[in-house]
């Protein structure tokens, strides 16, 4: 017998669409709540008009071990849209540069020795000290959620030039949080995901990325899914409270005084507005609380088009000594293979960008074009076509130290709601992945309630 029960999910983003299609999927009734006039959350694609482009809000990387993201993109048939390359750069101000291996044994060798200065003795200390951090992922000593990531490198006896090579890049990039601030448990439990990924595929993960926009790779994929399963989407409906009554889901009420009626819930939601929304959920101050103290971190991302090429050498590259104004450069035209008759794009990423949130446009885009020509000589004589900076505050919840054990359970005390969101508890830090994976958490839990008699 068909299930009667109407399931609402509130939220757009990856977490809402990878629910929405597997309800679908599972032959539910689904209504979407969207509070904006468009799909995809913190994932999608915006316009560049002088370049007559469509980049992204902001570059976004895949890792292999990304097993619940790739289920979404294989229900939305896009699967076949993200890439993984056998190397990226590293590279210094004054024009050193260094390949890094993403795949196989030589990745082993870049997170040991990739310093351009490292010395026999640096790369075995590096070897000794990664070998060291391998095992206490696996083995976490108890007072890894009272350390910063920094002190934990002291502590397995990191040497500097493998911290600046690649290990304070890389966990800026797993927490979006400077190593000083970010707790060392977030990236030892990310890290014991992809050693236990690893071992279960039996290869290592690596980072790709996806070759076409994030509006092509997530949502009109699932829209199609939408239309074939008969999925409402209610655009610029903005949830205020799921009404609970006999500890059963019975609607959700709208800001403009209307009610959704539902008999199964996904909240999916940010931690920045997921207030009131609980209200009527008996363990929601805990929740609340919760929210309030995850916080937030900000990431600046420049789409830079310029008159020509910049000189990279790969999809990605990572400039060091250059954190806190620009992470990592995207060369979308080897990653997606646009064309370059009116401009050639970089995506610039600035991670834990406490310093820059605040400054205008032109003052980021100014200190991005110094910057950028110290690393690559062609900038010298490049113009800046168009710059689209994308400020984003609340990037993802803050996994600074402290934080550990907050992220809510998808289950809450009442069967028919069920949360989901990057900020839930996964074994991810803050991420699509998360997202996703707390998608398919929650609908699991829905998909498991008793059928209605
Ligand atoms: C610049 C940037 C770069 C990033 N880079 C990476 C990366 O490289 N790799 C990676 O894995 N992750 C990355 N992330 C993180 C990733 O984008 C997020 O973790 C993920 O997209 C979160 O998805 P979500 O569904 O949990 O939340 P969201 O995408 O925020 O979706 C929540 C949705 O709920 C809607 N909503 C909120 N309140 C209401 C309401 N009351 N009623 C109705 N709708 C509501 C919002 O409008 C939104 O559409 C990055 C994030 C940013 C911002």
């Amino acid at each position: 017998m068909s299930d009667p029960r109407r399931y609402v999910v509130i939220g757009g983003g990856l977490a809402g669409l990878a629910s929405a299609v597997w309800l679908a999927e599972a032959g539910k009734q689904v209504t979407l709540l969207e509070r904006r006039g468009r799909l995809g959350g913190r994932t999608h694609a915006m316009k560049a008009d002088a370049a007559e482009d469509l980049p992204d809000n902001g570059q976004h990387v895949i890792a292999s071990g990304y097993d619940h993201l790739f289920r979404y993109l294989t229900s939305v048939g896009t699967r076949q849209y993200v890439a993984f390359p056998h190397r990226a750069t590293l590279r210094w101000p004054d024009g050193r540069k260094v390949a890094m291996h993403t795949k196989g044994w030589r990745a082993l060798r870049t997170f040991t020795g990739a310093h351009p200065d490292s010395g026999v003795l640096d790369r075995i200390r590096a070897a000794i000290a990664t070998t060291r951090l391998g095992w206490q992922c696996l083995n976490q000593p108890t007072d890894l959620a009272d350390l910063t990531t920094e002190q934990w490198f002291d502590r397995v006896g990191m040497p500097a030039k493998a911290r600046e090579a690649v290990w304070d890049w890389l966990a800026l990039g797993v927490a979006a949080e400077p190593v000083q601030q970010e707790s060392a448990k977030i990236l030892a439990d990310v890290l014991a995901t992809g050693i236990r990924l690893g071992l279960t595929h039996r290869r290592p993960v690596t980072i790709g990325y996806p070759t076409t926009d994030l509006d092509t790779l997530y949502i009109t994929g699932a829209q199609r899914v939408f239309e074939r399963h008969g999925v409402e989407v209610r655009h610029r409906a903005v949830a205020r409270r799921i009404h609970i009554v006999d500890g059963r889901v019975t609607g959700v009420a709208l800001a403009d005084g209307s009610i959704v009626p539902a008999d199964a819930v996904v909240c999916a939601v940010p931690n920045s507005n997921v207030g009131g929304l609980l209200d009527e959920l008996p363990e929601h101050a805990e929740i609340y609380a919760a929210a309030d103290k995850l916080g937030y971190t900000p990431i600046v991302s420049t789409n830079l088009y310029l008159d020509r090429p910049l000189g990279t050498e790969a999809e990605f590259e990572a400039l060091i000594g250059g954190t806190g104004v620009i992470d990592e450069v995207f060369d979308r035209q080897r990653m997606t293979g646009r064309g370059t008759e009116r401009a050639w794009l970089y995506c610039l990423t600035t991670s834990g960008a406490y310093a820059q949130i605040h400054k205008s446009s032109d003052e980021i885009v100014a200190e991005q074009v110094e910057l950028l020509r110290r690393y690559y000589p062609a900038m010298a004589s490049a113009n800046v076509v168009q710059a689209q900076v994308v400020r984003m505050p609340k990037a993802t919840f803050s996994q600074v130290i402290g934080t550990h054990g907050l992220r809510p359970d998808q289950r809450t005390s009442v069967p028919t709601l069920v949360l989901a969101g990057d900020w839930t508890a996964t074994d991810w830090s803050a991420t699509m992945e998360s997202a996703v994976q707390s998608a398919a958490r929650a609908v699991d839990l829905l998909l498991a309630l008793p059928s209605v008699p």
